[in-house]
């Protein structure tokens, strides 16, 4: 199950996608948050709509999390790309909600940084409440779905500051979407690209990942309590690099779609 958050009659609703005719489609309004509903998807109640295409949409970010928690250097290649060991457990650092951004919105470049990379990554959203789960517990039940997200990082900040609250956290540097899935399965491995302009820039797969979902949750969890919605983004295979005003950054998830977004000057 698939769906999205979009402005409906001047109105933020979350909405259910489904392909019709091989085109995806907003069918049904979804009657609450699918993050208040605490665990599966097909629970979600919901009311015919006259659909929507999707790309025809003006979405939103499909989240509204309490916090952001992202996962440094996750894939190997990422890591020796930007000079650094391979971590011995997982390096966790937040972004604020307020960097969310909708697909098709644009990325707007702070004037005080000279170099605005790209990061393409998988995002997994919190269903029910995680605080130091048991180690029997099977942790993928605390996972709603999935989504893209692009990290959008001044890396010449994260370089000058040696922390990364301004490099990660301006305003739009943290898009999000297009819908939120339950039908993938990351420990399976999924594909994930990011392209610059048509052009691919990043590739990588989850079956790469350093550290697993679960591994990551866990980690996390033992020091702030997951809330329901909460977005964790999983990490950056290689390939990062800047983006200009101008540019189409676009991060492609298999069996989720396509995160699009303009870049522009603040
Ligand atoms: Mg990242």
């Amino acid at each position: 199950m698939k769906y999205c958050r979009f402005q409906f009659h001047g109105q933020a609703n979350y909405g259910l996608v489904e392909a019709v005719a091989g085109t995806d489609k907003i069918t049904r309004l979804l009657l609450s948050p699918p993050e208040d509903v605490g665990g599966d998807m097909e629970d979600l109640a919901s009311k015919r709509m006259d659909p929507i295409v999707l790309a025809e949409a003006t979405l939103l970010a499909p989240v509204r999390p309490s916090k952001i928690v992202c996962v440094g250097r996750n894939y190997r290649e990422h890591a020796a790309e930007l000079g650094h060991d391979i971590p011995q457990e997982p390096l966790i650092f937040l972004k604020p909600p307020s960097s969310l951004l909708g697909a098709g919105e644009n990325i707007r470049r702070p004037k005080i940084s000279q170099r605005v990379d790209h990061e393409g990554e998988l995002g997994a959203v919190i269903a029910r409440p995680c605080h130091k789960p048991g180690a029997e517990e099977d942790l993928r039940t605390y996972i709603l779905g999935y989504t893209c997200v692009n990290d959008v990082t001044a890396r010449d900040l994260q370089d000058k500051d040696g922390q990364w609250t301004r490099a990660k956290g301006f305003d739009t540097f943290c898009p999000a979407g297009p819908v939120v899935s339950d039908e993938i399965d990351p420990w399976a491995g999924i594909a994930l690209q990011t392209r610059v302009n048509d052009e691919v820039r990043q590739e990588g797969n989850t079956q790469d990942f350093i550290f697993s979902l679960d591994t990551i949750i866990r980690h996390i969890a033992e020091l702030m309590t997951l809330l329901p919605g909460d977005l964790i983004a999983t990490g950056t295979p290689k390939g990062v690099g800047p983006l200009v005003a101008g540019d189409v950054v676009e991060v492609i998830v298999d069996g989720i779609g396509t995160l699009r977004n303009p870049v522009v000057d603040e």
